[in-house]
């Protein structure tokens, strides 16, 4: 089967939903992508985009579509408690790999993927919180809360942390976090601590 006539199926659109979206549209395939949010927008702190990922958003046009929401930054510093335990410099990791290093807000970065993903044609449908998940067939159907039903050629499971797409082909099988080092809080304490300086 060529993939101008596959129908791709994305359950969740979060950052890697949509990217997917992205990437799969530019491959030829179609693409509908079911959202459970009643919006696509999650709150948060700014998140990092490094060089492996920048290269994307520019070569996707997601950059464009951000503008002056992308920022760049001096340095970074990780500390865990009052020890520093790591200083980065994008200039240096810019010059390195030939693309930058930006920080940009999580609701900024997937408006845009959003709006990148539907001008490469992608179709999104928000407020479709996926239940049921039928692949004994040649194709796949999907059931929304709702009792909608859709059915696709292949479906990507991007529906995070708690994935019933992954819990249907490994009932029971979670993933574990490989490290702790984030800006990240266990038990209403910080463990460690990430800060940038803005030029
Ligand atoms: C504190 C912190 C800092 C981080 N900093 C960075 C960083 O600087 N740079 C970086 O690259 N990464 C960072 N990460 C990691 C990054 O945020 C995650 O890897 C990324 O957001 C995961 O995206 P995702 O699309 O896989 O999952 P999610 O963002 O969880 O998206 C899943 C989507 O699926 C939807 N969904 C769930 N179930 C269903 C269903 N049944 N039907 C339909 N839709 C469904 C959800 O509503 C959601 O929108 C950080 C994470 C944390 C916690």
């Amino acid at each position: 089967m060529s993939t101008a006539t596959l129908h791709v199926g994305i359950i969740g659109g979060g950052i890697g939903g949509l990217a997917a979206a992205i990437a799969i549209e530019r491959s030829g395939a179609k693409v509908t992508l079911l959202e459970a949010a009643k919006e696509l927008g999650e709150i948060g702190a700014g998140i990092q985009m490094y060089p492996n990922i920048s290269r994307f958003l520019i070569r996707w046009g997601v950059s464009d579509i951000l503008g002056s929401q992308l920022v760049t930054h001096k340095y970074c510093n990780t500390w865990f408690g009052s020890e520093l335990v790591a200083h980065s410099d994008p200039q240096w990791m810019a010059k390195a790999t030939g693309f930058p290093w930006w920080v940009v807000r999580r609701d900024h970065l997937l408006s845009a993927l959003k709006e990148s993903a539907e001008k490469h044609g992608a179709e999104v449908i928000i407020a479709t919180r996926i239940v049921e998940i039928d692949d004994s067939g040649k194709r796949v159907a999907v059931t929304s809360e709702d009792g909608r039903k859709f059915s696709f050629d292949f479906v990507v499971g991007a529906d995070g942390l708690k994935s019933i797409i992954r819990n249907h082909i490994h009932p029971g099988v979670m993933p574990v976090a490989p490290s702790k080092s984030a800006a990240y809080i266990e038990n209403g304490f910080f463990i460690s601590i990430i800060r940038f300086r803005f030029t």
